[in-house]
């Protein structure tokens, strides 16, 4: 059995491992890239991509049935649920098979199949007895759900993301577990589909939201839809093909499920990686701690990326820290900080969220915008929702926000960006807003922190907002 060796060896061909075994190798270090599959990322096969298939399903479903506000009589939409599941799969294989032909572009020499864990700080062991030496080492071996025992024991009545996209059919009645974003996500996409689905979570704190008050107006909104029960304790058993549920705690009952959805967090995969032989330290979970602007690991020559890091769970930062750890670990040890964007994530509801920058701090600035009676979005019957804009004081500087209302995920960006670039409340308003848009919104939260802190609204912008223009 032939040992290796390398200038970088990467643990997990996911999105990060890719992304770092591309800038390593594109900046002249010899590279190997290991992974048990090398079946595609999490992203393409049971990640974003047919998370969202299942949620353009749900989004056809539900205009039919919203037609009717305009006048368009359409009859309740008939679900066939074979088919809806069949095109997920058909399209997320198309997703899965072009990250797969992404990975066979990298030399067949540089893949190697099997498990890693480690014997030392640059020594590798393989399930196959090969050891791989490398100066640098990239972990980027991302998440998996985590299934509390009690859901364990459920056996095939258990779903996660990494089963229920496999489902011939839908089902009658699921018990989503979790309120976090994959769970709101996949339940509201569910409901929409017929699907009798119920979300369930033990603690308060829907979506993972730090801001209350959008907290709340999420909440009513999804609860149109749907029941949320936050701060409840469950007690899970199976009967025959099916879940018994009991809760009691902020609300009590009892209901009978096909499934419960477990989507209660993905740790990272680090268990089976034998960090303890690193010499590392390691912090409660057993993830090393790691500077996430270098992304190196304390003074080693290991270096984290992607959902492994326990850090921004989403996929344009383990993109991000997956080509500034590459970058690293083959300059090492000549390692330099990498520019990490402004936080910024969404959960793809109806209407959605969208969370960017700082949480608001005890002395922040808050511009807040009801969208309620917002101009567009009562055009589009959507009006529903609430931006809470955080800035400086007394700059007036935006530092974050935290938004639920239509259009979110893009007006998310807009905002992102202009954090990115230093904007003002004042700096933004003095750009067009264009009428009528979900965008103009914005105004009201603009203005709004602009009079707190004293800040002149642009002299030659109209203050006026008539909801008809
Ligand atoms: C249902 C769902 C929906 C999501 N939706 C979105 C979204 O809309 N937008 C968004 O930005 N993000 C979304 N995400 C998050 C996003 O998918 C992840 O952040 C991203 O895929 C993480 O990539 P990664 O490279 O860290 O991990 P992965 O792509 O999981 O790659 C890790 C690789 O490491 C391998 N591996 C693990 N251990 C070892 C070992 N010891 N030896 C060898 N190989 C190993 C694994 O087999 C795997 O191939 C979603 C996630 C889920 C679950």
């Amino acid at each position: 059995m032939t040992n290796l060796d390398c200038d970088v060896a990467i643990i997990g061909a996911g999105t990060a491992g890719l992304a770092a075994e591309r800038r390593a190798r594109a900046d002249g270090a010899t590279t190997l890239l290991v992974d048990d599959k090398f079946a595609g990322t999490t992203c393409a096969t049971v990640g974003c991509m047919p998370s969202k298939l299942l949620i353009a399903a749900a989004h056809a479903a539900h205009t039919a049935r919203s037609a009717a506000v305009f006048g368009v009589k359409v009859a309740e939409p008939e679900i066939d649920g074979t088919a809806v599941m069949a095109r997920v799969r058909k399209e997320r294989d198309v997703f899965a098979a072009s990250t797969i032909e992404t990975i066979e572009e990298i030399p067949a020499d540089v893949r190697i199949r099997g498990r890693a864990h480690f014997i030392n700080a640059t020594t590798l062991m393989l399930d196959d007895g090969r050891q791989i030496k490398a100066k640098a080492i990239v972990i980027a071996t991302g998440s998996h759900p985590n299934i509390p025992s009690m859901f364990a024991a459920l056996g095939d009545r258990v779903l996660t993301n990494e089963t229920i996209f496999d489902l011939p059919d839908l089902p009658r009645a699921v018990a989503v577990i979790g309120a976090g974003p994959l769970g709101l996500e996949l339940a509201q996409a569910l409901v929409r589909l017929g699907v009798d689905t119920q979300v369930f979570d033990q603690g308060k704190h829907l979506a993972g939201l730090h801001d209350d008050a959008v907290a709340a107006e999420l909440h009513a909104i999804l609860e149109r839809e749907l029941p949320i029960r936050l701060g409840v304790e469950l007690d899970a058993k199976r009967v025959g093909d099916s879940v018994q549920l009991t809760w009691t705690g902020a609300s009590n009952g009892q209901a009978t499920f096909d499934y419960a959805l477990v989507a209660v967090g993905r740790p990272p995969s680090v268990e089976g990686l034998r960090l303890d032989k690193t010499g590392l330290v390691l912090d409660r979970h057993g993830v090393p701690e790691f500077d996430s602007n270098t992304m190196r690991c304390g003074p080693s020559s290991i270096f984290m990326a992607g959902d492994a890091d326990g850090d921004r769970a989403i996929l344009h930062e383990a993109s991000s820290e997956g080509a500034i750890a590459g970058r690293n670990a083959a300059a090492y040890p000549n390692v330099e900080e990498g520019k990490r964007s402004v936080p910024f994530s969404v959960m793809f509801t109806d209407p959605p969220l969208a969370v960017v920058g700082k949480p608001a701090a005890p002395d922040s600035v808050i511009g807040r915008a009801s969208y309620a009676d917002q101009g567009r979005a009562k055009i589009e019957a959507r009006n529903a929702g609430l931006v809470r804009l955080y800035a400086s004081h007394p700059d007036g500087k935006l530092t974050g926000a935290a938004m639920v209302g239509p259009g979110m995920e893009h007006i998310g960006h807009l905002i992102t960006w202009a954090i990115s670039r230093g904007e003002t409340a004042t700096s933004l308003l003095t750009l067009p807003f264009y009428h009528p848009t979900f965008e103009e919104g914005l105004k009201s939260a603009l203005r709004a922190i602009c009079a707190q802190v004293h800040a002149p609204l642009p002299r030659d912008s109209d203050e006026g907002s008539a909801l008809g223009g």
